[in-house]
């Protein structure tokens, strides 16, 4: 029975109504797109246990945190909020209500029973790998404490229910789909193989029949997500394994699909299949975000990245040439074991050379268990911060002209949602940026818009008539 069932029997009011007797849960999601998706597949799970989705701690009977573990600051951030659902639980205590707290996601992972130590409001800690068992887990915890961080042998996506076409139109036009986990590059930095697992693609049977079911309840904008997204090589119906150039042609054939991206890419593995897909594929959208992390070759290789700088701007030069107008984004780490001055002006001269529409950039971040975490040469917490500012001082600049330059151009724009402003509504570019737009509008349309004004965080258009295709 779905959640609306469920609700509606128990009070026969709307779901989200105050008042109802269902049971409550809050789930809140840190990080990755990655968490993201699984965030909306726990609460798939938990509308099937009859579980009413919250936005306020305060009013639910079950607490979950879907944990991020990327960089110390993301994990530290899920122990202050649990001293905050502690208090919350307690107070609840006093009313007579049970709260149950779950810590999900990837510091989950890695801490495990360490969790259950330092936070004794915690009641089930559940890998990323095994969160489809939720519902066991949950009926464990009446009587104990429960650690779930196996990477199990069933298949997670095999257990998770299907949600409704309401629930997944009720989330807006655009998705995640995931189509890969895990990561086998083991970049010196990164907790991701440790916390995510080996590389694994899903078949691309069960991709396209999760796209499918995405269009047919209205969403017009996939974006296909894994921690190497581009690494993918899933079962093709043909028994052979498909590379993600061949998965997005055959997903582009889906009616009603009329947006697709995909994040996050690995620079080793953009192949000549998938750049021709940015050639050839209308509704992949001119946008590729493709961590570089530096600039210098030492440090890229100290990091294990297997790829130097130049290697990068060949990939960048064949990807413009397939698709001249596409819109790059990246990740940068600064202060990685001993950087140098001159190898944060490699980082630099790759960003002036390249030129980002936008970017990710963090101080470098030791974590527990990675080899870089025992490298010599950690380099100062205030130069960290001085070579990050003068970094992100570059990319704003550059993607500040980036948005300029598209002043005075007629652009596609996916209607997202209900503007800043009354008579507003907002939506996204081909190239990712907001776009705020006047006027009477159905959301899930695409319109072609004619930009006007480029703000610090979104543009402004204007209707440019009922459909444009200058994404060129
Ligand atoms: N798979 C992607 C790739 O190959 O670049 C990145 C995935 S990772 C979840 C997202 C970003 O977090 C990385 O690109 C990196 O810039 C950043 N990151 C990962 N570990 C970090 C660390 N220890 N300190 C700082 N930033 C880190
Ligand atoms: Fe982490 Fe990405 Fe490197 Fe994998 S490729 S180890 S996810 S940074």
């Amino acid at each position: 029975m779905g959640l609306n069932d469920a609700a509606r029997r128990l009070c026969g009011a709307p779901v989200f109504e105050q008042g109802c007797a269902v049971k409550k849960a809050f789930v809140k999601s840190y990080g990755c797109q990655m968490n993201v998706y699984d965030a909306e597949r726990m609460t798939d799970i938990l509308a099937e246990q009859g579980y009413a989705e919250t936005t306020q701690a305060d009013e639910a009977d079950l607490v979950i945190l879907n944990t991020c573990h990327i960089r110390e600051k993301a994990a530290e951030k899920v122990y202050s909020e649990l001293g905050r659902v502690k208090a919350t639980k307690k107070e609840r205590a006093l009313a007579g209500r049970d709260t149950t707290v779950v810590v999900a996601g990837c510091v989950a992972q890695a801490e495990g029973r360490e969790i259950l130590r330092r936070a004794p409001v915690v009641d089930v800690v559940v890998g990323p790998q095994s969160y489809h068992r939720l519902p066991e887990l949950l009926a464990k915890a009446r009587r104990e404490r429960v650690v779930d961080t196996d990477f199990p042998v069933d298949d997670k996506f095999e257990r998770l229910p299907a949600p409704s076409g309401a629930r997944i139109r009720g989330r807006g036009v655009a998705a995640f789909l995931t189509i890969q986990e895990g990561c086998d590059k083991f970049c010196t930095f990164c907790v991701v193989p440790y916390t995510r697992g080996a590389e694994t693609s899903r078949p691309v049977a069960k991709i396209a029949e999760e796209a499918r079911r995405l269009a047919e309840a209205g969403i017009r904008e996939i974006t296909l997500i894994g921690q190497n997204v581009n690494a993918y090589h899933g079962e093709g119906p043909d028994g052979a394994g498909w590379t993600l150039g061949r998965l997005l042609r055959h997903l582009a054939e889906i009616p009603g699909i009329a947006r697709l991206r995909y994040t996050t890419s690995h620079p080793r593995d953009m192949d000549e299949e998938l750049i021709a897909a940015h050639r050839d594929l209308p509704a992949l959208m001119p946008y590729l975000h493709l961590p570089v992390q530096a600039g210098a070759d030492r440090i890229l290789d100290a990091m294990n990245r297997r790829h130097t700088g130049d290697a990068y701007r060949r990939i960048v030069e064949r990807v413009r040439a397939a698709r001249p107008d596409i819109a790059l984004s990246s990740d940068f780490i600064v202060g990685f074991p001993g950087e140098t001055d001159a190898d944060f002006d490699c980082t630099l001269r790759l960003v002036r050379d390249v030129g980002f529409a936008s970017a990710f950039s963090f101080k470098y971040s030791p974590r527990p268990g990675t080899p870089a975490a025992e490298m010599d040469g950690q380099v100062p917490e205030a130069v960290k911060a001085e070579r990050l500012a003068r970094l992100q001082e570059l990319l704003e600049a550059q993607r500040q002209a980036f948005n300029r330059g598209t002043v005075g151009r007629t652009l596609d724009v996916l209607l997202e949602k209900p503007g800043r402003h009354p008579g507003q509504v907002a939506g996204k570019s081909p190239y990712l940026q907001p776009v705020q737009l006047e006027g009477e509008h159905r959301i899930g349309e695409i319109v072609a818009v004619r930009i006007v004004r480029a703000g610090a965080n979104s543009l402004f258009g204007e209707s440019a008539g009922a459909a444009a295709l200058d994404a060129a």
